[in-house]
Parts: structure tokens; C-alpha cells; sequence
């Protein structure tokens, strides 16, 4: 990988290199936009197969935070850590070392808990820091609001694609019943949505049957039903060449990151076949939504009006997609870009 060609191409602001032998810590920090504010982004521990593709995923995940952020107007920029370890080899002392890295960038990084990562290890790192968040447990966690997040997405997709309010009847399949993929079941179960299931785990599409009468399918059955709604709310990468031609669904609306296995080709793919594609770092933001209000002091009030922006900024999303002629995703990419411009104007502005 050429480094500064991809970070310009990527619009990274800086990046940071961590190593601490006594620990043999090994993480990299991506901050990829401060114009709104201080880049807050969880990290995660992962065997990466290799420093590249550690380096990657640090930069995709930051610019995606910086996306979802602006899209919503939460005034914050987009970060990433990824700590290069296997779970065996995790330590209270690299997880301090890495702490301390994180301190050294002043609150220009703010972090909290991803894979690999239990709260009782972000209150380890918090130890060496006092830029953490999502520890404290304010606000229920973040998983209830991010499902409430895709729920007011899919009123959102069902008004505009199918014309009605009236989620009663609809038919919506589950993919992944974890934290967030019960939680979404029991709000449109709520609404009289007919509900079609499934998990890895059956312990999970048991509970869900039994509470919602949901039908339960087998994990690759989930592509092809008949719904109107296909939430994924488990992996990433399950928008691909290879599920979506079985898609039926003409609504694409689920919490899981990073969706589209190939973002520009599974977008265009998506839009041809006619499904209306709820961009994933907006549907799911939810979960940003209830850490930012942990950070600046938990309002109850404040974090259901940035919810319901959920709802407003995807039918934005539709909108000038069906105006300009563009995928979701890509219009979604252009609503981010213009608010950061138009902060950075302010900015600029207020500094003159
Ligand atoms: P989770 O780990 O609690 O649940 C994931 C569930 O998916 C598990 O029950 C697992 O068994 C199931 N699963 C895995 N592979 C599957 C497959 N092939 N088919 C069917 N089920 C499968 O995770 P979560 O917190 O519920 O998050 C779900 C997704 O939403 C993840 O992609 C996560 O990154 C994303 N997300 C979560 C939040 C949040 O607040 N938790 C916020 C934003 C985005």
C-alpha cells in the first residue's frame, strides 16, 4: 500500500503508529476528520492476518465513522483504534499501554469498547486516560438505541418506497438476533410486523419464536423469503454478487456494519434490481448517538430528538438519490461531504 496515496485518497487527517515493548503492544490509531469535532471511534482487538490489512480496516472504519457523524450532524469526527493481538495474548498491561497512547492525543481521539474488547477492558484502558467512553452504562447501552435507530429507518423506507405508515402486516426478515436483532424484533413485533428469523444460534431464534411467533429459517434461507424488509443485523459483507440476486425484499434496512461487500458495485447492483438500501452508517447510528450523549452528559430529550433524525436524514438520503440519480450510498457519501464542507466554512468564518 502506498501510504500517503491512500490517506490523501481517503482524506485521513493523521494516523498513528503504536508500539510499546514491555507490553509488546503493536495498534494503530486512524483519525480520519476532526472538522466537526474530536474523533471518537471504538477500538478493537483483532489477530490481524497482517499489518495491512490491520492498517485498512483502521482507516475504513474511521472514514465510516466520520461519515455516519456528519450525516447525522453530531458533532464529532470519525476515529478508529485496532490493537494488533490474539484474545489469548490480551493483558492489562497492553491494554494501559495502549491506554496511554490514547492519552497522549489530548481528546483530539475519544474511545470506547469494539470486538475483542469487554467493558471491564475499556475500564482498564480508562485507567491510563480520560478519553474514553460507554463505560458507565447511562443511557441502557447502546444496542436498545440502535435498534430503535433501524426501526425509525424502516418507517422511513417503508414510506417512502412502499407509500404507507402502516407497518401492521408488513413482512420483514432478521438476519442475526443478537443485541440488536431482538431488540428491532420486539419494536416491530410492537407494530404488527410479521417476523421471519434467523441465527447461527438457536437458542436465539427459539426465544424469538416463543416471544414473537416469529418463523424461523435456516442462516442461508434468509436472502431468498418473500418480506418486504431484509434487516441484516448480524456480519458485514452480506450485500454481495452472490446474496443479492436472491433478494426479494424490495427494502434493505438492518444495524450490521459494513453491509455491501463491494461498495460502489453492490450499491449499483442493489439500485438496479430496484431495492431501496438503507446506508448502513446512518440506519445503525443509533449506537453513536447514545455514546455522544453519554460523553456530553446523558439528556434523554436530546438523544430522542438525534434519534429521530435517523428517520428525517434517510428520507433526505432517498430523496436526492431519486433526484440526482444516484445510489443511497453515494448520496448518502455527498449529505456527509457537504456538511463537513459547510462546518469547515463556519469554522474558517468564525477564525477570520
Ligand atoms: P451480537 O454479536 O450481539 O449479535 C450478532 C448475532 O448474529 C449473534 O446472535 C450471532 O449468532 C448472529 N449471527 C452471526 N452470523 C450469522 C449468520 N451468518 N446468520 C445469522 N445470524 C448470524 O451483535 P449486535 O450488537 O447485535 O450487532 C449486530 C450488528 O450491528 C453488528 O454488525 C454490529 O457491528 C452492528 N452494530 C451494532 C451496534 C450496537 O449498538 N450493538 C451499533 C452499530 C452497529
Amino acid at each position: 500500500m502506498k501510504l500517503f496515496e491512500t490517506i490523501k485518497k481517503m482524506g485521513h487527517e493523521q494516523i498513528l503508529f503504536c508500539h510499546d515493548e514491555e507490553s509488546d503492544l503493536k495498534a494503530i490509531i486512524a483519525i480520519h476528520d476532526t472538522s466537526l469535532g474530536p474523533a471518537m471511534g471504538a477500538t478493537r482487538l483483532w489477530p490481524f492476518a497482517s499489518e495491512e490489512k490491520a492498517l485498512q480496516d483502521a482507516l475504513r472504519l474511521s472514514r465510516g465513522m466520520t461519515y455516519k457523524a456528519a450525516c447525522l450532524n453530531i458533532p464529532i469526527g470519525g476515529g478508529k483504534g485496532v490493537i494488533i493481538a490474539n484474545p489469548e495474548n490480551k493483558t492489562d498491561k497492553l491494554l494501559r499501554a495502549y491506554g496511554r497512547f490514547v492519552q497522549k492525543l489530548n481528546g483530539c481521539f475519544i474511545t470506547g469498547q469494539d470486538v475483542n474488547l469487554s467493558v471491564e477492558d475499556v475500564r482498564t484502558i480508562r485507567s491510563e486516560t480520560n478519553y474514553v467512553v460507554g463505560v458507565s452504562g447511562k443511557g441502557g447501552g447502546p444496542a436498545p438505541v440502535t435498534a430503535r435507530g433501524v426501526f425509525l429507518g424502516i418507517k422511513a423506507a417503508t414510506e417512502f418506497s412502499l407509500r404507507t405508515q402502516e407497518l401492521d402486516g408488513l413482512k420483514v426478515a432478521v438476519q442475526g438476533l443478537g443485541n440488536v436483532g431482538k431488540n428491532l424484533c420486539h419494536y416491530l413485533h410492537e407494530h404488527g410486523v410479521k417476523l421471519f428469523v434467523s441465527d447461527l444460534n438457536r437458542e436465539n431464534t427459539e426465544y424469538i419464536k416463543h416471544l414473537y411467533g416469529a418463523t424461523v429459517v435456516e442462516p442461508n434461507e434468509i436472502y431468498c423469503l418473500d418480506v418486504d424488509v431484509f434487516a441484516p443485523c448480524a456480519l458485514g459483507g452480506v450485500l454481495n454478487s452472490a446474496t443479492i440476486p436472491q433478494i426479494k425484499a424490495l427494502i434493505i434496512a438492518g444495524a450490521a456494519n459494513n453491509q455491501l461487500e463491494d461498495e460502489q458495485i453492490d450499491s449499483m447492483l442493489l439500485e438496479s434490481k430496484g431495492i431501496l438500501y438503507c446506508p448502513d452508517y446512518v440506519i445503525n447510528a443509533g449506537g453513536l448517538i447514545n455514546v455522544y450523549n453519554e460523553m456530553i452528559g446523558y439528556d434523554e430529550e436530546n438523544a430522542c430528538r438525534q434519534l429521530k433524525n435517523i428517520y428525517n436524514t434517510l428520507m433526505e438520503i432517498f430523496i436526492r438519490a431519486k433526484q440526482e440519480e444516484l445510489t443511497t450510498h453515494e448520496a448518502s457519501k455527498r449529505l456527509a461531504h457537504d456538511n463537513i464542507i459547510r462546518a469547515k466554512k463556519l469554522r474558517e468564518g468564525v477564525a477570520k
